[in-house]
Parts: C-alpha cells; structure tokens; sequence
C-alpha cells in the first residue's frame, strides 16, 4: 500500500497505523532533524493529494486490520496538513472505526483559521516546537520563507482555545542548538502561553537530514524536562511491546523501513516478532542488496535504497 503504513510501535501514540498524506518530501519546513531527508518541495500551497486514493487503501486495510490499533495517525512524508483532503480523511476514518486520530503536524500551518477547522475531527493533534526564539526556528527548521515564530505560536495558541481534544507538543532537542539557557528560557515562556495538555521532549535518535542534528542523552533530556516544569516528559525511548505468532516476510520488513530508518528492535517491536527472527531476515535483505544498514549514534538502522540521500552517512552495505 502506498499510503498506509505499519502499524508502527509509536513512542508517543502505542501501536499505531500511519496515513500518509503528502508526497515525499513535501513540507513547509526543511527540518535539520527530519528522518524523511531534506525537503524537495517547500510549500505553503495545500492540495488535494491523492484523496481518493487514501480513503480506499484506508477502506481496504480496516476491512481486515492486521492487529489491533491505538491510533491512526494522519502523518506524512512532509506536512500533513498540506493536504485538502484532511477534513475528509479525517471523517472517513471516524465513519469506518472507533480507533482514535491523531494528526502529527509541525503546526506551522494552524494560523490558518480553514486549517484549524478542518483539524478539529481529530482526537489528538501533536504539533511541535523546537524553538523560543526567531533565529534558533530557522536555523534548525529552516522553514518557508513565509513563516515564521510568531506565525506559528499564534496558530498553536488559537488551536488550543478552540479545539475540544488534547494536544501533545513535541519539543525536539539537539545539541548545541537548542538546548542552552537562553533559548530554553524563551521555550519556556511560549509553553506557558500555548499551555497545552502535554509536553513531549524528544531527540535525534534516529539518522536524520543533516548531521549537525545530534542527540541529548537521557539525564540531559530529563534535566531539561525539569526545567520546563509540570507536564514535561521525555518520550525518546521505544515503548515495551507484545509478540505476535507467525513468520514476517521479507515485503513486510522493507514496507516498514521504507519510510523511516528502524533498528532492529524498532522492527521487532513494530511487526510483534522476536528479535532473533527480525535479525535473520534483515541479514539477508542486506546480504541481498535490498536494504542499507547505517550506523548512527553506534546502533545499527535500516532503510531502503532511494532513501539515501546525505553522503555524509556511514553505510555498511
Ligand atoms: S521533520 Fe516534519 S516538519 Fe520537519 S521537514 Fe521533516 S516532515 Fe517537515
């Protein structure tokens, strides 16, 4: 299927089905950070991609799910909320199941009043914020060039006095860029004003776009945590996750890792097997020529071919 992907073992939303919206990489930012790879069409125009399409492959699967689900997450290989069909997507995946919506965006579309309400469907929206101050947004975001800090908080405020369901705000740490005094302070202070319902800090724990985007460690992450203030928490760990019976194949694995690099683990959590069985079939994908592995932050990840695109990652073929 093209635009449905696992159901993924999410650190923030349990066992979740994604729904991709937009084509890769169609976004409104360029992220230091993004485990897609750097966006090839920056946009603010939003358009009707492929709905048609989504809501029969979203059909199809919930005729017969392969595992049970906490969520469908309207997400993408960009921003998610460039797609017209938003409103209508989110309707049909109400209309077909009892399984909540969480749309994963990066906000920077919600000052627009149509976006807000097109949204409102959902269960959960998780936007991020990674910034406190203009020059950190773009340097680590590198958004359009029509956006901007105040553009987004104005959304994020406006989406949380008007939405009736929870909104989880993503906080990506990176070190040296956004994780000092002074730029933390100013992170504070917007937090305070958007108030939503959680704060979730993460951190480049997979390969990303750009390799100045590197990671914070555990105690560093949680002193920061501590510093926020109430409703911070840390979700940069994989969740614990139940075996599933049964042999994976070979188009399961390379599905999975299509869209984002994986580590062993990740895949053995995500499909429900034991690790021993996910590492027989990733040695021979490899062995095969149809996956890369890569070495980042000393774990091992997976992903397929075309998704190789910084030549600055260390492969192991
Ligand atoms: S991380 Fe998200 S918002 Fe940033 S470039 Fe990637 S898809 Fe876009």
């Amino acid at each position: 299927m093209a635009h449905i992907f696992g159901p993924v073992p999410s650190r923030r939303l349990g066992r979740s089905l994604g729904v991709d919206l937009v084509p890769p990489k169609t976004c409104t930012y360029d992220c230091l950070y993004c485990e897609v790879g750097p966006t090839t069409h920056l946009t603010l125009k939003r358009r009707a991609y492929r709905v048609e399409e989504i809501l029969r492959e979203l059909k199809g699967y919930l005729e017969h799910p392969s595992q049970p689900l906490d969520f469908i997450t309207l997400t993408g290989s960009g921003e998610p909320t460039l797609n017209l069909g938003l409103n209508e997507v989110i309707g049909a995946v109400k209309a077909l199941t009892g399984v909540k919506v969480a749309v994963l965006t990066n906000g920077s579309l919600l000052y627009r009043e149509e976006v807000r309400r097109e949204i409102r469907g959902a269960d959960v929206i998780l936007p991020s914020l990674d910034a406190g101050r203009e020059e950190t947004f773009r340097r680590l975001n590198r958004p359009h060039p029509r956006l901007s800090l105040a553009l987004l908080v104005s959304g994020l405020k406006a989406l949380r006095r008007e939405f009736s369901g929870a909104v989880w705000l993503e906080v990506m740490l990176l070190k040296g860029l956004n994780d000092g005094e002074e730029e933390l302070t100013a992170l504070r202070d917007l937090l305070r004003q958007i108030s939503p319902d959680l704060v979730q800090l993460n951190t480049a724990v997979r390969p990303v776009a750009d390799s100045q985007a590197q990671a914070l460690d555990l105690a560093e992450m949680e002193a920061i945590a501590g510093f926020l203030g109430p409703g911070v928490e840390v979700v940069a760990q994989p969740p614990a996750e139940r075996a599933l019976p049964g042999e994976i194949t070979d188009e399961e694995v390379l599905q999975m890792v299509a869209r984002r690099p994986m580590t062993a683990r990740d895949l053995a959590l995500a499909l429900g097997k034991p690790l021993k069985q996910v590492d027989r079939i990733l040695g021979h994908l490899v062995s095969h020529g149809r996956l890369a592995r890569e070495v980042h932050q000393g774990q091992d990840f997976y992903r397929s071919f075309p998704a190789f695109r910084s030549k600055e990652m260390n492969l192991h073929i």
